[in-house]
């Protein structure tokens, strides 16, 4: 199954960054290569537009809206107008494309110590050119496991503390209500920086 689903139907235009918006939709506002969200990297900014097949050799994909992902600049920097060769490809030595499949399912595995396993010739190359395994990357997928372990816990701690509401006193009331205000907080937080539901 594609990691990504375009939704959106912009209308045809000559500059490709005039598609940002619309990426931003399409790529649920996260990078198309390591995942990494506006929220997590501190906005918008850090964010542009990639052609999946380099605009020096795919001249007429340029402002092709299926050609244009939405990706954070260090990972457009690294996979720059990289393809492979025909032999390449004949190899399988090819980009993932997370458009039509998962990259992180079929062709990549994340490890404990947040850095990854190669599957495939593809997972090989999408690694080795776009860098998936840097150290920043690392960091980024051991935070989100974590984040999944924390929203579990701060799950069940909102849980306890709406039962425990029930018989508190009237003074602790307010007391449980600000931690749960916090949790609540907290909760929304993680989801956001890191694409949780
Ligand atoms: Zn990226």
């Amino acid at each position: 199954m594609a990691r990504f689903n375009r939704q959106q139907t912009p209308p045809i235009y000559s500059d490709p960054k005039r598609y940002l918006p619309f990426l931003r939709q399409d790529f649920q506002r996260q990078c198309a290569y390591c995942e990494r969200t506006e929220s997590f990297l501190g906005g918008e900014d850090h964010f542009e537009v990639d052609h999946f097949r380099p605009e020096q050799k795919f001249k007429s994909l340029r402002a092709t809206y299926e050609n244009l992902y939405y990706s954070c600049r260090k990972c457009n920097s690294h996979k720059s107008a990289t393809w492979p060769t025909a032999y390449q490809i004949s190899r399988g030595l090819v980009f993932s494309d997370p458009c039509v499949e998962d990259p992180y399912e079929l062709h990549l595995r994340e490890k404990s110590d947040g850095g990854l396993d190669e599957l495939t010739p593809c997972g090989a190359y999408t690694n080795g050119h776009i860098r998936l395994d840097r150290p920043m990357l690392r960091d980024w997928r051991l935070q989100r496991h974590q984040a999944k372990i924390d929203l579990q816990v701060f799950g069940n701690a909102e849980d306890v503390l709406l039962r425990a509401l029930d018989f508190a006193g009237h003074g602790s009331r307010d007391e449980i209500d600000a931690v749960l205000e916090a949790i609540r907080r907290n909760i929304e937080r993680l989801q956001t920086e890191f694409l949780i539901s």
